[in-house]
């Protein structure tokens, strides 16, 4: 009866405190570890290094893949980080528990790595705070990860972010060193994802900036500070309005205009992507009925970020959005990124044939800057190679770009693809592109972008006719009405 009794608790306790899917200590547990080692930080003062593990996409692997192969992966991972990454066997982990599964009340010797959250792991080395040491192990646990998984037969690639902080230069106590750690693992993050951050303090100053903006941000959403600002898109032969991008603009009470560069990849770190992207469409959608209502027929393309993209519900809320906003798709263009498709491919061309079939245009923004697989690219049902502005401003000084541009429309017109070119602002751009035979073209030299009222009068006085590419033959005669707003 007590042996039955002293199973059943010590079966509770290892519940409570280790991780059922990998076996690992679980968050309870190196919280515990944690505090040890902050109370005995006073007396024996307290060495060692901390690194927060993010894996990247492990949502979507789920999504693809199903919870049963993403829990699969994740006990692969964390065996691979512990096996390269450490040079250890899992079996010789310090345990943060004592056999009867209660917690130790003394700090591990060994290293203590545990399963933080969903896809977020936390290792922490007592005894090793030595820079190069550490920044050695960080890499190490990136490079351990650079081979695919297998997982149910299929192949799966994962990469990690990570972030690392030493005691006790970098924080007094080891739960300060949690917070470094994931403050340096979002650095990484930020700077492409699958690479490490040791904590250096201009990071925090920067963290701390980040959530005061985060903070305000998401006080803005939904109100009358976050509005549309619209740049037309025309066609290269004939110079008529061809549609608008939708830019989004936040005028900040005691920041003044504060730009999109700023405050989106802001809004991407701290999760606020899906809501703000929801009230971007929202505005689109609203301003696209306003137009349809006066009569005037306008497509509208609005960017899209990766935290929405990757969403399996983004799909279905925009075509529900559609229909509540009674927008026609055909009237709705959305422009993702090269990477947001090659992240995970499979996963994006199922989207993007979704959109597609629900009437929706959608274009490979910023083309040229990302890294793409080409024949990965081609298998996709894309409306719209837009050429990056990089590429558009060198083509007038760099012949390099101006071959990347001609082989950029040759390959997107074979491949099917209608080409336009963004950041367009001289006349000897505009006219590089339409012999290139680019298909549409958008820039300040045509118009900037501007709040829908001024949009309406620079339609209504045609103002696209007297661009200054009007002293050049080629466009003297192209100032056609635009099909857009008949
Ligand atoms: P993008 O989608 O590539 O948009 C083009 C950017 O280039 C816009 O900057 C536009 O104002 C600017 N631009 C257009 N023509 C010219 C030109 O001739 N010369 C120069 N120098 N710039 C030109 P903006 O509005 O600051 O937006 C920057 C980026 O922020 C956008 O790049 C897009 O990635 C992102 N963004 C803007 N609005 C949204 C949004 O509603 N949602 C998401 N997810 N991203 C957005
Ligand atoms: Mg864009
Ligand atoms: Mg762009």
């Amino acid at each position: 009866m007590v042996d039955r009794l002293n199973a059943n608790i010590r079966r509770m306790n290892i519940v409570a405190h280790s991780d059922a899917v990998t076996g690992l200590p679980n968050r309870a547990a190196i919280n515990h570890v944690l505090s040890l080692g902050a109370r005995r930080d006073g007396a024996e003062g307290c060495r060692g290094s901390l690194f927060f593990i993010d894996l990247d996409g492990f949502q979507s692997i789920n999504d693809t893949f199903g919870h049963q192969n993403g829990d699969k992966l994740l006990r692969l991972v964390s065996r691979r980080i512990v096996d390269v990454a450490f040079g250890r066997r899992f079996e010789d982990l310090a345990t943060c528990t004592t056999a009867f599964g209660e917690l130790c009340d003394a700090c591990p010797e060994g290293i203590v790595f545990a399963r933080f959250a969903g896809d977020e792991f936390v290792a922490l080395l007592p005894g090793v705070n030595d820079s190069a040491q550490v920044e050695q192990i960080a890499e190490a646990i990136v490079d351990s990860l650079e081979e695919p998984f297998v997982v149910d037969g299929h192949k799966i690639k994962v990469g990690a972010s990570v972030g690392a902080a030493c005691a006790p230069q970098d924080g007094a106590n080891q739960h300060e060193l949690l917070r470094l750690a994931d403050i340096a693992m979002h650095a990484a993050k930020q700077n492409g994802k699958n690479n490490y951050v040791l904590f250096d303090p201009n990071l925090r100053v920067k963290a701390m900036e980040r959530n005061q903006l985060a903070f305000e941000l998401r006080e803005a959403i939904n109100s009358e500070t976050l509005t549309l600002h619209f740049q037309p898109k025309v066609e290269a032969a004939g110079l008529a309005v061809a549609g608008v991008e939708a830019l989004l603009r936040w005028s900040h009470p005691a920041r003044g205009m504060v730009p999109p560069g700023k405050f989106i990849p802001v809004a991407e770190q701290t999760g606020l992507m899906p809501e703000l992207g929801a009230a971007v469409f929202d505005l689109a959608l609203g301003q696209c009925r306003k137009w349809a209502d006066q009569g005037l027929r306008i497509p509208v393309a609005v960017n899209v970020s990766a935290a929405q993209f990757d969403d399996p519900r983004f799909v279905p809320s925009l075509i529900d959005l559609l229909r509540r906003h009674a927008v026609d798709p055909a009237m709705i263009e959305i422009e993702i990124t090269e990477t947001m498709v090659m992240t995970d491919f499979g996963a994006a061309a199922a989207r993007i044939c979704a959109l597609r079939d629900a009437g929706v245009t959608i274009s490979i923004d910023d083309f040229g800057v990302g890294f793409s697989n080409l024949s990965q690219l081609a298998k996709l049902p894309v409306n719209f190679i837009k050429i990056d502005r990089s590429l558009t401003e060198s083509v007038a000084f760099s012949r390099k770009a101006q071959a990347i541009v001609r082989a950029t429309v040759n390959m997107a017109h074979a491949l099917g693809h209608a080409t336009i070119a963004e950041g367009i602002e001289t006349e000897e751009q505009a006219e590089f592109l339409r012999l290139a035979g680019c298909d549409k073209m958008q820039g300040y030299l045509f118009a900037h972008p501007m709040p829908a009222p001024e949009l309406e009068r620079w339609l209504a006085a045609s103002a696209h006719k007297t661009y200054a590419v009007r002293d050049r033959a080629q466009f003297q005669h192209n100032a056609t009405p635009s099909p857009c707003c008949a």
